[in-house]
């Protein structure tokens, strides 16, 4: 069994909170794209902890975690988030954790060149993409250049070291430009010798692991970073990632093309979020804003930057569901509408006087509209709810709108943050 859990907004939706929760009926949890920019929260009996790198599965003591090929792998990052980890009691060693030998490294010099070009986009346009600054984009694009430094490199440092005086010298050209300092070689290998050394041992074919596993009966889950709007492709470029977020990638970026997925749950939220910048049309302002906010905590979990909100967005998220191949939702953070008597939906977008229900190409998006519709809220605490039948009507009566609108079924619903806080639809 090869099940999927992906983001249909734009990331942030929870995935993380119900992966821990699934996972109890998986063997493998593997992240397949992506880097540190994610932040992945996850509170449980054992605590509460914000995931970048490794999976989430990493909390689950039987449990295999796979940072697949797809994946871009800060040394320095990974390194503080498994001596983090070990601290707070958990168990991290090669028999629960493998890292793919073909994984890209993440390099210091990829985070200044974020740095730098989102400094230069803000002083020349006043509009930056909203980067993690975290080397994402840069790394992807030196991949794709085929000057990156992969993982399987580290088992033969001798040779890796051959390569590093002339990727200096290319790279040196781009910093130099900016009117930065350039980097040395020595810096390099010292970050290889540092950070990268400790990480050699769990570093091998996960592709075979992963087969074997199938071939086994195994049950494996791969795990997303960001929503569909933030696909490199089907995003809301150029404000998305620089990588595949989408569920039928995930064979690829974990390392079993030749597999095909089972199933696709999408994490859904009950409501909209967006860190960062780019077109948000279903955006509340204001007072709005801040209560919403307020009510759903949404600062970023990787960086603490406040979060836009609005209303839930049926244009958007049927579009998300349509990208992740979804065959079910779960819902998440439906407890945050708890305080509101009346509720919000936005369910079509206005473009040049027309009703439109389809999400349409990014320099669209910024003349469009939002059409929002009154709902009943239920105005009471639904956190403590673990049952269909416990939850009000109005609660259902939403759920089921939603289900209706966007097309697909719904069958978790999270009432909230902790592991057991949520409600089996069917
Ligand atoms: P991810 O990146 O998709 O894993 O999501 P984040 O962890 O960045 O953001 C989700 C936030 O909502 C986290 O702070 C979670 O602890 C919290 N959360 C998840 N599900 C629920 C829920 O059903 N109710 C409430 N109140 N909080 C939730
Ligand atoms: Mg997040």
């Amino acid at each position: 069994m090869l099940t999927s859990i992906c983001g249909i907004n734009w990331g942030d939706e929870g995935k993380g909170r119900m992966v821990d929760l699934l996972s109890r009926d998986f063997d493998v949890v593997c992240r397949y794209q992506g880097g540190n920019n994610a932040g992945h929260t996850v509170i449980n009996e054992r605590g509460k902890f914000i995931l970048n790198l490794l999976p989430s599965g990493i909390l689950r003591e039987k449990v295999v975690n796979v940072m697949g090929c797809g994946m871009v792998i800060d040394l320095k990052h990974l390194c503080g988030e498994i001596e983090n980890l070990r601290k707070a009691g958990i168990k991290i060693s090669p028999a629960n954790l493998k890292i793919s030998d073909k994984a890209i490294i993440t390099m210091p010099y990829n985070v200044l060149q974020d740095i730098m070009e989102e400094d230069r986009l803000t002083k020349a346009t006043g509009k930056p993409y909203g980067s993690t600054r975290r080397g994402i984009a840069p790394v992807y694009a030196d991949k794709y250049m085929k000057k990156a430094f992969r993982m399987g490199e580290l088992l033969n440092l001798e040779l890796l070291y051959k390569r590093v005086p002339d990727i200096v010298a290319w790279k040196n050209m781009t910093i130099k430009a900016y009117g930065f300092d350039p980097v040395t070689v020595e810096e390099v290998i010292s970050y290889f010798e540092t950070y990268g050394k400790p990480l050699a041992e769990y570093v091998c074919d996960t592709g075979a692991f992963l087969n074997e596993a199938n071939e086994n009966g195994k049950h494996i889950m791969f795990e997303a970073q960001l929503g569909a709007l933030r696909d490199i492709d089907y995003g809301i470029v150029p404000y998305t990632s620089s990588s595949s977020t989408i569920a039928a990638y995930a064979p690829i970026g974990a390392g079993v093309p030749n597999l095909k997925l089972t199933n696709s749950i999408g994490i859904m939220k009950a409501y909209s979020s967006c860190v960062g910048a780019g077109p948000f049309t279903c955006e509340y302002f204001g007072k709005q804003a801040e209560r919403l906010r307020e009510a759903g905590g949404e600062y970023g979990a990787a960086t603490g930057r406040p979060r836009r909100v609005g209303p839930f967005d049926v244009v958007a998220s049927r579009y998300g569901i349509l990208c992740q191949g979804a065959d079910e939702i779960a819902l998440t953070k439906l407890d945050v509408l708890d305080e509101y008597e009346e509720l919000e939906i936005c369910t079509h977008y206005r473009l040049n006087g027309k009703t439109i229900d389809n999400f349409p190409f990014t320099d669209v998006l910024d003349d469009c509209k939002p059409v929002f519709e009154k709902v009943k809220g239920w105005h009471c605490d639904i956190s403590k709810c673990r049952k269909k039948e416990e939850l009000p009507k109005e609660a259902l009566d939403y759920i089921k709108l939603i289900e209706i609108l966007c097309g697909c079924k719904i069958r978790y619903v999270s009432v909230g943050a902790e592991r057991d806080a949520y409600i089996k639809m069917y």
